[in-house]
């Protein structure tokens, strides 16, 4: 027992410093970082106790080093990312950086990670090893007495742990099962798999398609924080407005398939869905995409990304936009990117391009995806869109504040963006459907956890899939397709709970098909 007290012999330190850069994150109150760190020393501990336990010197040896190894890359990790994108590693880093190939990683690290930073973890590191050799010629044993002392304390934070079951959530283990859980449902196809026979599709006779559908894919809007939901702040007034002209119908209590972009994304955009997940049978990539559905349909695809098209290995968006006519990716690291460019510059970047398509008189389906809301929030918006400021939240709690303004600030330019956007259209028969790809928890399940929904923790999924979502119809669409319109403005008028996996049935619905691979279509429409 005793020898599990001395530190030369356990990876405890390394493994401590790993668990307890969590709680780094200065939302926290005090009291809970002093719960968060009880529960971090407890679990090293644990691990530190089951490796004391290996008679074999060799096999303990090599299961040191591997921990030591891990828990170091983690706690380099954590440390960039709490200081530098105040927020803890999650799973969209991961496959950030699952996606960025050897070389932009290293050109990464070495133009954006702060000296500071690299000095303050070799710093760390060096007083580890100096702490392990001191420890090394000095070991610290403690007599049988105060071994029962300790053990019986460690027995107490146990039970405190329990009782305070809540801080499992901003645990380390928490977090690598959620990691898990992300990469598991996550799958990548290689080419061949992306061939597919085409899809048959049957029309209804009398409907004719329109000129433009335009699918923009939002980021990380949280219904319960949009003005046309409710909110108290007013952080959609330029929608607003072509609401009150009956030009944009927004839709209540829809959900996303999923709380983070690439598993929303590989349901929103094919035929695949949750229960097709569930049953394990066909992955995302076997099933028809919305884009080659368009295409059968005679539409040209056209593809505009303020998000990272990253590397060959990730970034579902990515095989997606390939599979378009033409496409363009105006961000290079994506969320991570410090040169990051606001969302303006789809607007920038297409308006001309459309002008062009239109002359043409074809079909086109025109897919926007923006950086929308993606924490850091204050990073997603220009200075002049500074207009919420921490003053106007008194009623939250004081961590909350400036999270909660630079949050709404970030959902304001995504209101003039979208209607910049929209503006690009609106004397063209054209169709939009503006829909995100996940909400955001911001605060609701927990007064510490902002950004996406947690996948193992039943309220703060429920809070991240809620979204809001909206259709804005021309006034020429309107004026040739009074049907369709007719049909929006009565399921405006009549809440209905709907996925937007379902998202491919509604635009086919909206081209005027009728059955795509004889399944209907009208079932899984919000229109029904
Ligand atoms: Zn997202």
């Amino acid at each position: 027992m005793i020898a599990f007290f001395t530190l030369g012999t356990s990876p405890y330190f390394i493994t401590f410093f790993y668990n307890s850069s969590y709680f780094y994150d200065g939302s926290y109150s005090y009291f809970y970082t002093f719960l968060v760190l009880l529960h971090c020393t407890l679990i090293s501990y644990i691990v530190t106790l089951l490796i004391g336990l290996i008679q074999h010197k060799n096999t303990r040896r090599v299961i040191q080093i591997l921990l030591i190894g891990i828990s170091s890359i983690l706690f380099i990790l954590n440390i960039y990312c709490i200081f530098e994108l105040h927020s803890l590693v999650d799973s969209d880093y991961i496959m950030l950086m699952l996606g960025t190939n050897v070389n932009e990683a290293t050109e990464f690290a070495s133009t954006q990670i702060p000296f500071s930073i690299i000095l303050g973890i070799i710093g760390v590191f060096l007083s580890l090893i100096v702490l392990w050799l001191f420890s090394m010629r000095h070991p610290f044993k403690l007599g049988k007495k105060w071994s029962i002392i300790a053990l019986g304390l460690i027995l107490i934070c146990t039970m405190k742990e329990i009782y305070r079951w809540g801080i499992w959530r901003d645990g380390p283990i928490y977090h690598i099962t959620e990691l898990c859980t992300t990469l598991n449902d996550y799958s990548m196809p290689d080419d061949s798999q992306l061939k597919h026979t085409p899809p048959s599709i049957s029309y209804i006779d009398n409907q004719e398609a329109p000129t433009n559908v335009v699918l923009i894919i939002g980021e990380s809007f949280a219904r319960f924080h949009s003005s046309l939901y409710g909110y108290d702040k007013l952080t959609n007034p330029n929608l607003k407005v072509l609401y009150d002209k009956s030009l944009l119908f927004c839709f209540d209590s829809i959900n996303a398939p999923a709380p983070t972009t690439s598993l929303s994304l590989q349901y929103m955009l094919t035929t695949f869905n949750r229960e097709d997940n569930k049953r394990h049978i066909t992955k995302w990539y076997e099933h028809h995409s919305v884009i080659e559905l368009m295409k059968e349909c005679g539409f040209d695809c056209y593809w505009f990304s303020n998000q990272a098209r990253a590397g060959n290995f990730n970034y579902i968006a990515r095989v997606f936009a390939e599979s378009c006519k033409q496409y363009f990716f105006f961000q290079r690291e994506g969320a991570m990117d410090y040169n990051n460019r606001y969302d303006i510059v789809l607007v920038d970047s297409s308006y001309q391009f459309v002008q062009k398509l239109n002359v043409q008189n074809q079909h086109n389906f025109i897919i926007y995806h923006m950086m929308g809301s993606h924490f850091d929030y204050d990073k997603r918006y220009p200075d002049e869109f500074n207009h919420f400021s921490e003053n106007e939240y008194l009623k939250y709690p004081k961590n909350q504040r400036q999270i909660l303004a630079t949050y709404d600030n970030s959902l304001l330019y995504n209101d003039y963006v979208v209607n910049q956007i929209i503006n690009i259209y609106k004397d063209v028969e054209t169709i939009i459907l503006y829909v995100p790809d996940h909400g955001q928890d911001m605060f609701r399940s927990s007064p510490d956890h902002h950004t996406h929904g947690k996948m193992n923790d039943p309220v703060s999924y429920a809070y991240g899939i809620e979204i809001p979502f909206m259709i804005y119809a021309s006034p020429s669409y309107q004026e040739k397709h009074p049907d369709v319109v007719e049909r929006i403005k009565y399921c405006q008028s009549h809440t209905k709970a709907w996925n937007s996996e379902n998202l491919p049935y509604l635009i086919m619905d909206l081209i005027g098909v009728k059955e795509i691979n004889h399944e209907d279509i009208r079932s899984k429409s919000v229109l029904n």
